[in-house]
């Protein structure tokens, strides 16, 4: 099984260890067809973008790129947190707009929105440290992640249920009423096949992506593949799976 994109590429923009150029030479260099640029939000401690502002930024470096190189298509994105209850992400509406594509996705190390949300996100910090907290923190992320798809409609949700567990079958439903893709983490080898039969059994879509923070990591979703073999998946439910007859239906979703 391969793969013809890979939409999950970090830059020196956020926490990247190289620059756009960098990672987009790679992509060019192992043949893909696509990619995407998709640093993270602003308010992730320490790594995120400066400003949202920057994502603009990022993508008239990517403009500049295409016509560099030609043959692979460039998409400017965002990897936007999910910094409240209800779902709230990190990038202005406005912003997320102008952008080619929006990943949502949860990370514990965030600037919460308001105080109402400092405990949830406190408690996602120390989880492993106070697990009597487990089943209360699943319903808040769940809740967190749906009110997110259900609100800005993300083409993807990166690595659902890694560090911040979740409920499959309630973020399964709203990825179906809003077609949005359920990302394999291959960087993080995320999540597991067991997972990966019960979501893909639920009718859910998947794509497959690096998170790279490397150029060498570029389009290394071997992991992928295997997971995806493993919960004996079937193709025309992979997104960005290289047969043609079953993938190839565009990932960008029209704001
Ligand atoms: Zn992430
Ligand atoms: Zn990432």
């Amino acid at each position: 099984m391969e793969f013809y994109g890979d939409y999950h590429l970090h830059s020196t923009y956020s926490d990247g260890h190289s620059s756009v150029e960098e990672m987009v030479k790679a992509a060019s260099g192992i043949g893909l067809e696509e990619i995407c640029l998709a640093d993270h939000g602003p308010r992730n401690f320490a790594v995120g973008v400066e400003s949202a502002q920057t994502l603009l930024q990022i993508k008239e470096e990517i403009k500049a790129l295409r016509e560099k190189y030609t043959g692979l298509q460039i998409y400017a994105g965002v990897e936007a947190n999910i910094i409240s209850l209800d779902g709230q992400l990190d990038v202005e509406r406005e912003i997320i707009e102008k952008l080619d594509l929006l990943i949502a996705g949860l990370h514990s190390y965030v600037w919460p929105e308001g105080f109402g949300d400092v405990p949830w996100i406190l408690g996602n910090q120390v989880a492993k440290v106070f697990p009597l907290q487990k089943k209360w923190l699943q319903n808040a992320n769940t809740k967190a992640l749906v009110e997110a798809i259900y609100r800005y409609e993300p083409e993807i949700i990166s690595h659902p249920g890694l560090k911040m567990e979740i409920n499959i079958a309630e973020v399964a439903k709203a990825c179906l009423a809003k077609e949005t893709l359920w990302e394999i983490n291959a960087g993080h080898k995320h999540p597991g096949y067991k997972e990966v039969r019960e979501i893909a059994r639920r009718g859910v879509e998947f794509v497959v992506n690096s998170d790279a923070h490397f150029p060498e990591s570029v389009g290394a979703l071997e992991y992928g593949a295997w997971v995806l073999e493993k919960a004996g998946v079937p193709a025309p439910q992979i997104r960005n799976i290289k047969e043609k007859e079953h993938g190839h239906e565009n990932i960008i979703k029209i704001r």
